[in-house]
């Protein structure tokens, strides 16, 4: 039996499952995929918001910012990219300018600080390729990028170091009270836990219905996105956004943490919540607004596209809160955007309601965390020399587009969550990042992760399962 059982392991989930595992507690993770960060939080903006979009008086504003201000000491215990660039709504017209007056005293509201409306020169100094028709900007230097699922993943990990046990390949199909605990049917898991925390993202209300009334329920909203290659990806030093709609906060350019630049999201409505098809309408939307911006950006360096699952509801803000009829169950639900940048402030506020309802929290004397291991192509000289002096194989590159060594994927292999399918990898070493896009390194890698794990390679995923790389062996004189 466990103290407290965490279904979905986006950032959102293993933030949860990490701060609980400071305490004497037995916490379960629980995830319907083969990896941790495989929904929402692998395909999003990137971007530590400074908080002056969301409400002033939501838990959304409160969070984002008390989110903002933890993030970069956390990503630095945990060896996480993050970097704090800065970013600039622009106004092209007076109505325009009003929404960033707007912004600005939403932001002083939510106590975001360093905020400051700049006029176009000051603007066009900031960033000089934009528009030169841009009539002014809001300025928040304290906004940031950062590596979304580097951060899940290092979150989780740490969880795991520290007792908490990850349930895989186990989607949550059943929850039954069962007087004092709850039985859940995960899989091929049958898990019983005192407390349940629900933050299975885009599916967190059929999870809600699983154990209490369903009272929301997700309208899910699709953002697609460019990818550009690292030649792009000085054309912004700052996060550039346009004034935000209706729909929401608008297509944006950015830097993002590994050298690349990131255009998008489109905000239309999803036909699910596994939705993350790209569409040739969405991206000409990207290719208009983000051109209106800066005429700089060359999308024909894109290399690649793909989209997110935005779990919007229909009350425009987090349902993190202690459900109403079931006992011990908690919905850390409708986490859409800011919801990457108000992690680190969700998890503690979701153990805090925990404790409002009965769970007992005593400090562990220890606790770990978990340092992602650096990579070879971040060492300095000095470093890689003591890299390869333990293990030869930091000598041998396997991902030529971003430099990742065998040694990298070794030890993202030794590390408490293995990855096991190509993208695993990839999402933990780089490798298949690069401009490329693994054409070199994924038959490599997915070789590697065959003699890993001791089994053809047939079975080795390139994602999800199912996601099948080979299906059979070719023999000699199979091409004809
Ligand atoms: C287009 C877009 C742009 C965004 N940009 C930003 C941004 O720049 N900054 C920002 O702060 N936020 C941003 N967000 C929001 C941010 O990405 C999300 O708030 C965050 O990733 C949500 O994390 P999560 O853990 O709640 O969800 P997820 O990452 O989706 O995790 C939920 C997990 O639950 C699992 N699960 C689902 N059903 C079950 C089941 N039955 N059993 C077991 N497991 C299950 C899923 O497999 C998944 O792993 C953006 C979102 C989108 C879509």
């Amino acid at each position: 039996m466990f103290d407290v059982a965490v279904i979905g392991c986006g950032v959102v989930g293993s933030g949860i499952a990490c701060e609980l595992s400071r305490f004497r507690l037995s916490v379960a993770m629980v995830e319907k995929e083969n990896d941790v960060a495989c929904g929402t939080t692998k395909a999003n903006s990137a971007i530590v918001h400074a908080g002056y979009d969301p409400e002033p008086g939501t838990k959304m504003a409160r969070l984002n910012v008390e989110g903002s201000r933890m993030m970069e000491d956390l990503c630095r215990r945990l060896n996480v990219r993050y970097k704090r660039i800065g970013s600039l709504v622009l106004a092209f017209r007076e109505s325009e300018m009003e929404c960033v007056r707007a912004l600005y005293g939403r932001g002083l509201q939510n106590g975001v600080e360093g905020l400051r409306i700049l006029a176009k020169e000051e603007t066009l100094k900031l960033e000089p390729g934009l528009n030169p028709e841009v009539a002014g900007a809001l300025y928040a230097p304290s906004a940031a990028i950062v590596d979304p699922w580097g951060l899940a993943i290092a979150l989780a990990q740490t969880a795991v170091l520290n007792g908490a046990e990850l349930y895989l390949n186990s989607p949550v199909e059943s929850i039954e009270e069962a007087g004092g605990f709850y039985r859940i049917r995960a899989g091929k898991n049958n898990i019983e836990a005192k407390y349940v925390v629900n933050a299975a993202g885009t599916h967190a209300d059929e999870i809600n219905n699983l154990a209490a009334k369903p009272f929301f329920k997700i309208l899910p909203v699709k953002g697609e996105y460019y990818l550009l290659d690292k030649n792009q990806g000085g054309v912004v030093s700052h996060t550039i956004f346009h004034t935000p709609t209706a729909a929401g906060k608008g297509v944006l350019i950015s830097p993002t943490v590994q050298g690349n630049l990131i255009v998008g999201p489109t905000a239309d409505p999803a036909s699910g919540p596994d939705d993350t098809a790209v569409t040739a309408e969405g991206l000409q939307k990207i290719a208009r607004e983000a051109l209106r911006c800066d005429a700089s950006v060359n999308l024909r360096e894109s290399i690649r596209n793909f989209a997110g699952v935005r779990a919007a509801t229909e009350r425009d803000d987090f349902i993190l809160e202690a459900s109403p009829d079931a006992p011990r169950f908690v919905n850390a639900a409708a986490i859409k955007s800011p919801g990457l940048s108000a992690s680190p402030a969700i998890a503690k506020e979701a153990r805090k309601i925990l404790e409002g309802i009965g769970l007992r929290c005593e400090e562990k004397e220890r606790f770990t965390e978990y340092r992602r291991p650096p990579l070879f192509k971040d060492m300095t000289d000095g470093e890689r020399r003591i890299a390869f002096g333990r293990d030869p194989l930091y000598g041998r590159v396997v991902c030529r587009c971003e430099t990742v060594t065998q040694g990298d994927i070794r030890a993202a292999l030794r590390g408490p969550i293995p990855p096991v399918s190509v993208d695993g990898v990839k999402r933990r070493c780089g490798a298949g990042m690069g401009r490329c896009q693994g054409g070199f390194c994924g038959p490599r890698v997915h070789e590697l992760l065959s003699r890993a794990y001791r089994v053809p390679m047939e079975r080795i995923m390139q994602d999800k399962t199912g996601s099948y790389i080979l299906t059979g062996e070719t023999k000699a004189g199979d091409a004809t």
